[in-house]
């Protein structure tokens, strides 16, 4: 590399009074600029360092390069998405969206302090669970519940309290992976307790489990597989065989259950996804779900159950370490109270409202955008295309959803590059990319959002 081409690289100073930097100066921060003209400038001499050939941009060139850069490296990286991919519950995308009393709610204990472990009554000191207790027994029929920081926190809490140097018997058949390193054993093993597999991969009957209760047994564990389905010769124990078996040798049944479902998902074509209710009506002693799954709820792990075995959780160390906030608390409140009446949950919580919505309302909806978009300039083509969704977020991964989606074709530009300018937006949107073209799935996508939607497209289109 020629020496001078250092040399001929504008200072700090000289940047900093470069018009676009100084107009940045005025919309940011001023120790931000500095502090990226001067990371930019590093970075460039390291790259120059390896390179023969550069023509050193002009200082206003270079200038605007720079507060581009500076300007993306603002944009938190967490912020809304549209979700266009038809996923409901995407995890990569925080999974359920909230209803707005939810939001309400946690907006309100927010901005101040708030009865977290106080009685406003007696004045006494209470527990943080007290908001939630009774309305998860409300929902659910169980006498006790405990809430933690998520399902994987509930397991591994559940586990820790009632197995620790001891045996929980589970059957092969359901040692799962949820995905983000959630696999069963590893958790098990995390926990203190031994894991004893019993039965076979594809068959496990409860003769299984009774053989295999010993001295050493604290609990008897099943677990919902979310996200897989063994078909064809297979056998597992049912809850209620469990449920007996545990009375005999008084053993506690715990039910990891998964997603939390309060009603019943076959209303919307969804089959075979376990009910909180159902499990506590079966008499497991504990069962365990993710409060921002089905249930709609802001991310928590919910237990409920025999009030013997909550309470054996509740005065476990590791339930404060896996505690929850005030936010989380009064958003997951505020949801279940939806649910104490189900016409209104099937209206507020959004993830319900979603499901619920009709093929004809996807349909005009679609049709609606795809109109508007097919005179963008930058599109080629926009046209309704019917299609299937699946929920997502390891729940009923065999069974697909009804939607109805817009196919868009960019005019000249790739279909990759469109959807990447899409998510890298304001606001971000995401998509999915089938056979050349860009769908946005309208079964994920709030009405609400619908016109955002379609800007968004045309502000991108037009500057591809
Ligand atoms: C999703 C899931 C978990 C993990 O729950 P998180 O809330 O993601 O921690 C555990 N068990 C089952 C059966 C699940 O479906």
């Amino acid at each position: 590399m020629a020496p001078n081409v250092l040399r001929n690289i504008p200072s700090v100073n000289e940047l900093l009074e470069s018009p676009p930097l100084r107009g940045l100066v005025e919309r940011v921060n001023r120790n931000v600029v500095v502090s990226g003209v001067r990371s930019f400038l590093d970075n460039l001499r390291g790259d120059l360092q390896s390179v023969t050939d550069f023509r050193v941009p002009t200082p206003t060139e270079l200038a605007e390069t720079i507060a581009s850069w500076i300007l993306a490296g603002e944009e938190p990286p967490l912020r809304p998405v549209i979700n266009a991919t038809g996923v409901l519950l995407h995890t990569g995308l925080g999974r359920a969206p909230l209803a707005e009393e939810a939001v309400a709610a946690m907006v309100e204990v927010s901005r101040g302090y708030a009865s977290v472990e106080l009685d406003l009554k007696s004045g006494e000191r209470s527990q943080r669970i007290v908001a939630v207790e009774k309305l998860l027994c409300q929902v659910t029929g169980a006498e006790a519940a405990v809430v933690v920081n998520n399902n994987a926190g509930a397991t591994l809490l559940a586990l820790t309290a009632l197995g620790l140097g001891r045996e929980i018997i589970v059957s092969r058949g359901q040692l799962i992976e949820i995905g983000g390193s959630y696999r069963l054993p590893d958790i098990m093993t995390a926990s203190g307790a031994r894991l004893r597999e019993v039965g076979t991969t594809n068959k496990t009957r409860i003769a299984d489990f009774a053989n295999a209760i010993g001295e050493q047994t604290a609990a008897m564990m099943r677990v919902h597989t979310s996200n897989y389905v063994v078909c064809g010769f297979t056998e597992q124990p049912t809850l209620e065989e469990l449920v007996v078996l545990g009375r005999d040798k008084n053993l506690p049944v715990i039910d990891d259950i998964g997603s939390g479902a309060l009603i019943d998902f076959a209303e919307f074509g969804l089959k075979g996804e376990p009910i909180a209710s159902q499990s506590v009506a079966t008499g497991a002693d504990l069962v365990l779900f993710s409060g921002d799954k089905l249930l709609g709820g802001p991310q928590c792990g919910v237990v409920v159950g025999k009030r013997r075995w909550v309470d054996r959780l509740s005065k476990h160390p590791l339930t404060r370490a896996l505690r929850v906030d005030k936010v989380t608390l009064a958003g997951l409140a505020a949801t279940l109270r939806l649910y104490q009446d189900p016409a209104k949950a099937r209206e507020a919580v959004p993830l319900l409202a979603l499901l619920g919505t009709s093929m004809e309302n996807l349909h005009l909806r679609a049709e609606r955008i795809a109109q508007k978009l097919a005179v963008v300039p930058g599109v080629r083509s926009a046209a309704v295309q019917e299609g299937t969704t699946f929920l997502g977020g390891g729940s009923i991964p065999t069974q697909q959803i009804g939607t109805w989606c817009v196919a868009i074709e960019p005019q000249s530009a790739s279909v990759d590059l469109f959807a990447n300018s899409l998510r890298a937006g304001m606001p971000a949107v995401v998509g999915r990319i089938q056979q050349g073209k860009l769908l946005l799935d309208l079964r994920s996508v709030l009405p609400r959002q619908d016109i955002e939607l379609s800007d968004a497209v045309e502000t991108v289109t037009r500057n591809l």
